[in-house]
């Protein structure tokens, strides 16, 4: 039996045999096509892109059907790019004057791009090659006539392997008898992560080198809980998961009546319980759960796979359907936090640009960098919030200096848009994440300018200790218990309630229900949970009484191991 751990992308438990994707690089060679010939490969290659076109014609009014007109703008992409001269003009033109095979002529002018948008200073468009790479793929198959492997051929359940899959791929494997899927790359945000959450697929990515340790045929467990699989389990591990699937299908079920329940312990204690919403596309699923608004809405996914930042129409579009949905609840709209890993799933092949990028140009300081990128959200955010209750959000502060350069340009935007005669709430908060050490340790002048604070445990962990968030290497020494940052969190509840604010943790954490009684018992006043966990940590909170979460917290102040810590809360937990 063999455990590999990787990035939970999509929650749930499948049981099965594995398909595995082979990704064998294409060759292709130069080929000199004699001067009479050219016209039949310029029409071969016309007959490639029409080919092309007919796939996205299908793949768009499938996503049309299945999940809507967000998804299916991803198509519209791929079909603009199919259209740019790059690809039409270029490509011809090299056929014609240098008499080359299309394959070749293609491969090269996409080479010259990649090259461009590699010089790019702004790695957001430096990484938008990908969507190239894609349609380019798409057209090579065509050439090649090397259709992708295609999945008609599983005819039993299966748990799909593969190095990557691109989110266009995720669409059919339902139909196709997939049951989860597993890849070496990719992390839990990516676009095919979200559309697996969105239909409810269960998966695991940023394995590494799952696909070659997986045979097609092996039994494969895959856990989207933990970002587990497990090769060859042994029949007692298949039959703990089977009873894990059947236990969390009965939870689930059992949980709904919660929906709407007072958010209050079992002695009156009332917690403010809020819901993480991802994508525009998983609003109906958050607006059932009948929360207490959105906590953390991460925008960056309206930026992602595209070549152009969303215009501020689009982005007012999104956000006011949100506000309206949620009135009249408060829905925290985070301007976009791209970068880390953000980046690397679409980067997914060639050098890393940046060396960390998880230190790197990330969050806030990259919209800075892009001030009218930051400022056209802003404007979007402040449309919508004369549609609803909205706050704003800035991820990735470090220094006063840049909530201070952001409340500027926050101004700027809201006396355009007055001037304009748009109509805009007096006062919209704005608040910063804080996810990074020096925020939490300064906090008390953070206070002094922000309008209130959220504390993103998902980054304040990996800064802390040192270990990077998508690292299986050191996952193990990702730890939520350790002492050290149960020390931070206390001090950030302490400082904010000095300063007569409310604490918010949008972090993993508040999905965590080991965690979710010491977040409590710290005194935390709003949690911002995700959405397939929201009704297990509102039945926590409900069982939990605050004296002795209290008690429990006191105690684990005192242990400096995170062990010890741990076992504190399982001990909770199993009773
Ligand atoms: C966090 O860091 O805890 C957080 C909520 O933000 P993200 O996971 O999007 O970085
Ligand atoms: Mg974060």
């Amino acid at each position: 039996m063999i455990v590999i751990k990787g990035v939970p992308a999509s929650p749930g438990i499948a049981i099965g045999t594995a398909y595995v994707l082979e990704n064998e690089e294409i060759v292709i060679n130069r080929v000199d096509v004699p001067a009479m010939k050219v016209p039949a490969e310029l029409r071969r290659f016309r007959a490639a892109l029409a080919a092309t076109h007919r796939d996205l014609d299908a793949a768009e009014s499938k996503v049309l059907k299945m999940l809507g007109k967000e998804h299916a703008r991803l198509i519209d992409t791929h079909r603009l790019i199919l259209r740019d001269p790059l690809i039409t003009k270029d490509v011809t033109k090299r056929i014609r004057t240098e008499k080359v095979n299309a394959e070749f002529a293609l491969s090269e002018s996409l080479e010259v791009v990649n090259q461009a948008f590699e010089k790019m200073q702004d790695e957001f468009f430096r990484e938008r090659r990908h969507d190239l790479f894609d349609v380019g793929k798409r057209l090579l198959s065509h050439l090649l006539r090397q259709e992708k492997k295609s999945l008609s051929g599983v005819k039993t359940p299966s748990i799909l392997v593969a190095r990557n899959l691109l989110p266009s791929d995720t669409l059919n494997l339902k139909e196709n008898n997939i049951l989860g899927f597993v890849t070496d790359l990719g992390g839990k945000t990516s676009h095919t992560a979200i559309l697996a959450q969105s239909m409810e697929i269960p998966a695991v990515v940023g394995l590494s080198d799952a696909s070659h340790r997986v045979k097609t045929g092996d039994t494969v467990i895959l856990d989207g809980d933990q970002g587990l699989v497990i090769i060859h389990p042994s029949p007692e591990a298949v039959e703990k998961y089977q009873g894990l699937r059947r236990r969390s299908m009965e939870e689930d079920t059992a949980l709904e009546r919660l929906r709407g329940a007072p958010a209050v312990t079992a002695d009156g204690h009332r917690v403010k319980m809020m819901v993480n919403l991802d994508a525009v596309e998983e609003l109906k699923a958050v607006t059932i759960l009948k929360g207490d608004g959105i906590g953390l809405f991460r925008t960056e996914y309206l930026f992602l796979n595209r070549p152009t930042a969303p215009t501020e129409e689009e982005q007012a579009r999104a956000y006011t359907m949100v506000a309206k949905a949620m009135d009249p609840h408060t829905v925290v709209i985070r301007t976009a936090d791209i970068g880390g890993d953000r980046l690397s799933q679409l980067g997914l092949e060639g050098p890393k640009n940046e060396a960390n990028p998880f230190m790197g140009l990330r969050g806030i300081r990259l919209f800075l960098r892009h001030s009218d990128l930051l400022k056209t959200q802003f404007r979007a955010i402040l449309r919508a919030s004369a549609h609803g209750k909205v706050q704003v959000l800035l991820p990735m502060v470090s220094s006063l200096r840049e909530l201070q350069s952001a409340r500027r340009i926050f101004q700027q935007a809201s006396v355009e848009l007055e001037a304009e005669g748009v109509v805009i709430p007096k006062k919209v908060p704005l608040g910063i994440m804080v996810e990074i050490p020096s925020a939490a340790i300064l906090l008390d002048a953070f206070l002094e300018e922000a309008d209130y604070v959220s504390i993103g445990t998902n980054d304040l962990i990996q800064y802390l200790l040192a270990v990077d968030r998508i690292n299986e290497e050191v996952a193990h020494l990702y730890d939520p218990y350790h002492p050290a940052v149960l020390r931070t969190l206390e001090g950030i509840v302490q400082t904010t309630h000095k300063h007569g604010k409310k604490v918010t943790v949008c972090g993993e954490m508040t999905s965590d229900p080991k965690a979710v009684p010491l977040l409590i018992g710290l005194g935390v006043d709003v949690l911002s949970v995700t959405p397939r966990m929201y009704l297990r940590v509102k039945q926590i909170l409900r069982h939990s009484r605050m004296e002795d979460l209290k008690a429990l917290v006191a105690k684990a102040m005192r242990m400096h191991d995170s062990d010890h810590i741990r076992r504190l809360l399982s001990e909770l937990e199993g009773r």
